[in-house]
């Protein structure tokens, strides 16, 4: 039997038992949206899941994206998959219809992506990505960035990237190094080296647009230097105007770095400026880089989080139909040695193990399920009180829930 990703039952139970999701769709941000309209998003997700993505899984892991002549060229099926799951509304579920999105709960898109990312983490990525950088010029960017740059990626048109981390600066991205140089055109010129910038170029789309922390020159030191730089891959000749053909902005891919799974998704090492040619504009106001990041922390664990529970739960999945078909040894009452042989699950310690799985899926699906609905609610509450408390709960329960993977389902 094919690999059902996750129990439609337990999905179904979280969105119609669990939670009061009939009582979320109150809220005046979502007055547009019933609880049918919700399940049939979360339906779509599964059969597009169980269709298109997870056949494509295999293929993509064996033959991973590959770099010619400094460009990036993803498996064939990924082209494929990518305008379809951008008409499923991926990139856009969660966001507001002022900028095109259909204004899910964040709540309900976590229970479709639960599928899409137990089917094939790799093809969710670039959506993901695209989201996060998309969300940032929403939230902090200029009305011409986001009518440049938000709208496209928003459309599908382009994707989006995070290019944060550098050698020497991973968890301590307060040594960021990358510079940015102010021009009197508006644009600022900049300089770096970024690593493991996952979804950082491909050739599914025409451009890509790099959300990037660079240090302007003469910024203080340490964290509180930090600015936040929308830079595209490729820029438009009238720069000023956002119009004309799009030439390369000097943005070089310099080495694929090689993982070990979640192959379908390059992560790729940057170089910025090599040719002192790199046009970024800064988003929002100088040295804020960090706490624009922050102020999407919340969101961005759950995506974490849901990325753990999602890979437990089709691992879990697998397990199960191999516990059923294996057969191996007899009960311990049989006393006929020519008995014939029983499905493993039919021992004890087998259905403990496989027990244990399922309380791990069941349990962090449901943390997380919980995390989204804070989210919802500290965003789009009745009052400013539901919305300060909602917000004071995600606060304590997202760490725990970033943290699901490493400590719930490896260890
Ligand atoms: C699959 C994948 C995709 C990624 N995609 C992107 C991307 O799209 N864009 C991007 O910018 N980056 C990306 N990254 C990079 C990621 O953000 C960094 O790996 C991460 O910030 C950690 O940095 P590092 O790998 O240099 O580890 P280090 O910072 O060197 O950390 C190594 C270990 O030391 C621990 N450690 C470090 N400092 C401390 C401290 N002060 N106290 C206690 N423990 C500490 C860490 O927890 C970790 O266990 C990706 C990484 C992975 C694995």
């Amino acid at each position: 039997m094919a690999n059902p990703l996750l129990s439609d039952r337990n999905v179904e139970f979280l969105l119609r038992e669990v939670f009061d999701t009939a009582g979320l769709l109150e809220l005046p941000a979502f007055a547009d949206h019933t609880l049918e309209g919700c399940e049939m998003y979360v339906q779509n997700a599964r059969k597009f899941a169980r269709e298109k993505l997870y056949p494509a899984y295999k293929p993509m892991d064996e033959a991973p994206a590959r770099l010619e002549g400094g460009q990036v060229y993803v498996h064939p099926l990924m082209r494929e998959l990518y305008p379809r799951m951008v008409e499923l509304g991926t990139i856009t579920a969660t966001r507001p219809a002022s900028v095109g999105g259909a204004g899910l709960p964040i709540f309900v898109a976590t229970l479709a992506n639960s599928y899409l990312m137990a089917a094939n983490l790799s093809a969710y990525g670039f959506f993901g990505l695209t989201t996060g950088a998309g969300r940032l010029l929403e939230s902090f960017g200029s009305p011409e960035l986001q009518q440049r740059y938000m709208a496209r990626m928003y459309s599908g048109e382009w994707t989006g990237s995070m290019a944060l981390t550098e050698p020497h600066a991973g968890s301590s991205l307060t040594d960021v190094k990358t510079t940015a140089k102010e021009t009197e055109a508006g644009h600022y010129l900049v300089r770096g080296s970024k690593i493991f910038i996952s979804g950082g170029d491909h050739d599914m789309t025409d451009n890509v647009v790099h959300l990037t922390l660079a240090r302007i020159e003469g910024a203080p030191p340490g964290i509180k230097g930090v600015s936040l730089f929308a830079i595209p891959k490729k820029r438009f000749v009238d720069a000023a105007a956002g119009a004309g053909a799009l030439v390369p902005n000097d943005v070089q891919v310099a080495g694929l770095i090689h993982k070990i799974g979640w192959r379908g998704l390059p992560s790729l090492a940057l170089n910025f400026g090599e040719e002192n040619d790199c046009h970024g504009w800064l988003v929002g106001e100088p040295h804020r880089g960090i706490s624009y990041m922050f102020q999407l922390m919340n969101e961005a664990r759950i995506m974490v989080g849901l990325n753990g529970v999602s890979t437990a739960s089709v691992a879990y999945q697998e397990s199960l139909e191999y516990a059923r078909t294996r057969p191996q040894g007899r009960p311990l009452t049989a006393k006929n040695p020519d008995a014939p042989q029983v499905p493993i699950i039919e021992h004890a310690d087998v259905r403990r193990m496989l027990l244990r799985q399922k309380a791990i899926v069941e349990g962090g699906l449901c943390l997380v399920a919980t995390a989204a609905r804070f989210n919802d609610v500290a965003e789009h509450g009745a009052t400013k009180e539901e919305g300060a408390d909602a917000f004071a709960l995600l606060d304590v329960l997202t760490p725990i829930v970033k943290s699901f993977p490493a400590d719930y389902v490896f260890v």
